[in-house]
């Protein structure tokens, strides 16, 4: 499910330059017999399966005593993954971050401070999700990236693995690039605009070919609070404005946007 996403483009250059490195888990390699089961029906009765909490912790505590980068391979390490008994302390300062559907929603805020660990550990699940002492006892997070529910953690997992990593010094080739986004500064990305100067009857705003640096930046800034007053209001109460932007929103609201 991760090839592609981290194959490819900022993620695969990132890796590349050692700026990150990602390692997948089969969380099937750390459950007992030669089924390797990792559900089981619920207590209590109710429809589908619920992940095993045995696997998902021998999965956690046996990758993080390992260097990050460690991936167990049954083809070249045989049948079990070498597994400390009884397992290991957990590193201190890990964050251990089960994706569901009930955790803090993810946002542009909790990308900023997962990008500041060595290490993170993402566990996805599946089914009807997984069993409760997975949360109590092992994990120390949980995210959701949106009130919906997928079928597995690995598209959450990977969302947040694309949102950390362009945050990360040098991942988006230019250091402007992230701290000009959407949400970066609390509010929405001014209009950008490349060439053609004139595509289908519609032209770009002059001010962009003035070369008057700081009238562009005004514009831009404008632009931000329009564009966030018109979208997402909702974010300027927590946005940190200048008396400028005060003025200028309040022109806005008098003018009702026109
Ligand atoms: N029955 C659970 C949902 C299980 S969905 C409930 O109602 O809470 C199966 C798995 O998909 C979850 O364990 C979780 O890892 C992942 N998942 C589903 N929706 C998600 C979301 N919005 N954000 C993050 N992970 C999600």
């Amino acid at each position: 499910m991760f090839a592609g996403i981290f194959t490819d483009s900022i993620l695969k250059r990132a890796q590349e330059a050692g700026l990150m490195s990602v390692a997948l888990h089969n969380i099937r390699h750390y459950a007992p017999g030669r089924h390797r089961v990792t559900d089981d029906t619920p207590y209590g009765g109710g429809g589908g399966m619920v992940m095993k909490p045995e696997p998902i912790y021998r999965a956690v505590e046996t990758v993080l005593s390992y260097p990050p980068g460690w991936c167990f391979t049954p083809e070249d390490q045989g049948d079990d993954p070498r597994v400390a008994e009884p397992p290991p302390e957990l590193p201190a300062g890990v964050p251990i971050i089960l994706l569901s559907p009930q955790g803090r929603r993810f946002n542009q805020q909790i990308a900023q401070e997962l990008a500041a660990p060595e290490r993170i550990a993402l566990i996805c699940g599946r089914y009807e999700g997984v069993d409760e002492r997975v949360r109590t006892g092992l994990v120390t997070d949980e995210i959701s990236i949106g009130d919906y529910v997928l079928s597995g953690g690995e598209l959450a997992a990977a969302v947040l693995v694309d949102a950390v990593t362009r945050l990360l010094p040098g991942a988006l080739g230019c250091e402007m690039g992230a701290s000009q986004d959407s949400f970066a500064t609390g509010l929405l990305e001014y209009p950008q605009y490349t060439r053609p100067a004139l595509y289908r009857g519609q032209g770009i705003p002059e001010i962009l070919t003035s070369g008057d640096h700081a009238r562009v930046a005004r514009w831009r800034r404008e632009q931000t609070l329009r564009r966030t007053w018109q979208c997402r209001p909702d974010l300027l109460a927590a946005a940190n404005l200048s008396d400028a932007d005060r003025e200028y929103l309040a022109r806005l609201e008098a003018e009702g946007g026109s």
